[in-house]
């Protein structure tokens, strides 16, 4: 009835969205374009470069050219100063701009600070960019001189890896929530807090978090949060990513250093903020050394695991791969990786992300399958393979409801067999087992596929008849009889003899539950074995 109703609702649902769609295709349709906004008398106010570099700043000198500047436009961009401001002046043209907000950005520009400059031709006199220092020793900030049109592609270029880097880490974020939801299982709820912390340190990182204007509350903090962040998420990731690589399996003493390694990265994230600049910036370095060496290890294991032909985090291996050529040039060729060290780091990490979620779903797939054995086996009856009494009772339940639903009879069958100990005195117990796997065969083939057999202990079955009714039971029980009747032959003993008692009942639109339902059955075989056994017996149509 339930599901019944749920369908009309549906029904009455779709309905309504398509009534509403038709009329807004047909009522409020109109051709002409959709204009938006209002003059303005505002004039952008660009930064006032009133500020003073107050902690460390870099101030430097890029050179005219010789013989002077050409008269051309020059773009120059300042990226990766992650904080602070930032100011290119040429004689008396100066433009300033903070990375920490994006309306104080040339709007040419999105990657870093920029701005075109425009020297008289045959002007000596060098462009002067100032910043302050971000910082973060392994993070150099870049300075780009040149024509403007390139140098803006590019810029849009940086700014699209960047949005997409974080889009697939926000994409892998929600559906790791979806699969928590429809799961419960923690595994995602956790992955889900490492992949939100990794895009809010990408967000830091690429300086979207000032985008259209600033929407995280660390102005001025950012440095901070960007080390605090990147420690939490080791804090949080690395016994995941051990358990990954299979080296907690095999070293179980990690197990417990990852587990205080982890703790003392989390209780280091927390007072990051009270931190002195020194010490964050050594922190920074180390956490990222830590992490390279990590991405070592891993790789290492995972080799030595497929060496050995185990496919231990093979996943992790190609997770932390991209890594190791960034560590690589980070430390021979340091001057080329910073060019692209934002975009590479954002690139490689939505790839770990993308690849730890890729284990989460296999891992939760072998769970499953394993819980699915689990079930199969907690509801097969080991000596003949049917489906057990609870699998029974479950599948009569479910078999009612839908009979209930659909409005088509149900009948079932209760059958034992009879003097069952007496085959088993006779002949052996091992005999008696051999018996009642040949009963159960013969009960398979003697009824449809669309029936149900099962046994409900010892040696008593029930089948169970969608859309049937008890003449049909009947019919295929005379089937039944027939096939044992060469049983003897067909276990090669000799004057064994099988028969069988039934009792049949058909489903009631008064029954209740499938108490009422088994009871009449079981009486009815109960009859058949006081009528002298070998028989079939019906129950009457009565509420019992
Ligand atoms: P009736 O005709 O009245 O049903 O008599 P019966 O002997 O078949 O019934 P009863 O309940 O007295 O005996 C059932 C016997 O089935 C007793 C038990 O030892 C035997 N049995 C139960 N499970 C198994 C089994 O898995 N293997 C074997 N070989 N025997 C079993
Ligand atoms: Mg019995
Ligand atoms: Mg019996």
């Amino acid at each position: 009835m339930k599901a019944g109703s749920g369908m009309r609702k549906a029904g009455l649902l779709t309905i309504c969205a398509g009534v509403l769609s038709l009329a807004a295709c047909v009522g409020w349709h109109d051709d002409a374009p959709v204009v938006t906004g209002q003059p303005t008398t505002a004039v952008e106010a660009s930064q006032t470069c009133d500020h003073a570099h107050t902690g460390p700043h870099v101030a430097l000198r890029l050179p005219a050219p010789e013989g002077g500047w050409s008269g051309a436009p020059q773009a120059v961009v300042v990226m990766n100063t992650f904080a602070g401001s930032v100011d290119i002046r040429h004689g008396t043209r100066i433009r300033c701009g903070s990375p920490e907000d994006a309306r104080s950005l040339d709007s040419r520009f999105r990657a870093g600070v920029g701005a075109v400059i425009v020297p008289e031709a045959g002007d000596t006199a060098p462009i002067e960019v100032g910043f302050d220092d971000n910082a973060l020793p392994l993070w150099r900030p870049i300075v780009q001189l040149g024509e403007p049109a390139p140098i803006q592609r590019a810029d849009i270029a940086r700014f699209a890896v960047r949005i997409a880097s974080i889009a697939v880490v926000l994409t892998l974020l929600v559906s790791a929530l979806l699969a928590f939801f429809a799961t419960r299982e923690r595994a995602f709820a956790s992955y889900a807090v490492a992949a939100s912390l990794f895009a809010l340190w990408q967000a830091l990182l690429s300086g979207l978090w000032a985008w259209p204007r600033p929407w995280l509350p660390v102005a001025g903090m950012t440095v901070q949060a960007l080390v605090g962040l990147g420690l939490g998420m080791a804090g949080l990731t690395t016994s995941a990513l051990l358990r990954q690589s299979g080296l907690r399996r095999r070293h179980p003493r990690l197990d417990r250093a990852a587990t205080w390694g982890a703790r003392g990265l989390i209780a280091m994230a927390v007072v990051v903020p009270w931190l002195p600049v020194q010490a964050v910036a050594g922190l920074s370095v180390a956490i990222e050394l830590g992490f390279y060496l990590l991405c070592l290890a891993f790789a290492i294991a995972a080799l030595t695991a497929l060496t050995q032909r185990r496919g231990d985090g093979l996943l992790l291996l190609a997770g932390v791969i991209p890594f190791l050529p960034i560590a690589g040039l980070q430390a021979a060729w340091p001057d080329a990786l910073a060019l692209w060290k934002v975009e590479a780091f954002m690139l490689a990490g939505g790839w770990l992300a993308l690849t730890c979620s890729m284990t989460l779903t296999l891992r939760l797939g072998r769970l499953r399958r394993q819980r699915d054995e689990m079930r199969m086996l907690a509801q097969t009856d080991a000596l003949t393979g049917l489906p057990n009494r609870r699998a029974a009772l479950e599948r009569l339940e479910q078999c009612m409801a839908d009979a209930r639903d659909t409005r088509t009879p149900l009948t079932i069958a209760f059958l034992d067999v009879d003097h069952f100990k007496r085959i088993n005195d006779v002949h052996g117990h091992e005999t008696g087992d051999r018996v009642l796997r040949h009963v159960a065969r013969a009960l398979r083939h003697a009824f449809r596929d669309a029936d149900h057999i099962a046994r409900m202990g010892g040696e008593e079955f029930l089948a169970i008849l969608p859309g049937a009714e008890p003449v049909h039971a009947q019919t295929r029980i005379d089937v039944l009889r027939v096939s044992l009747q060469d049983i003897g032959s067909a276990l090669g003993i000799a004057g064994l003899q099988v028969t069988l008692s039934a009792g049949v009942s058909a489903l009631h639109p008064l029954d209740r539950d499938t108490a009422a339902l088994l009871r009449r059955a079981d009486s009815a075989m109960y009859a058949a074995k006081r009528g002298g056994r070998d028989r079939t017996e019906t129950a009457a149509a009565a509420v019992a």
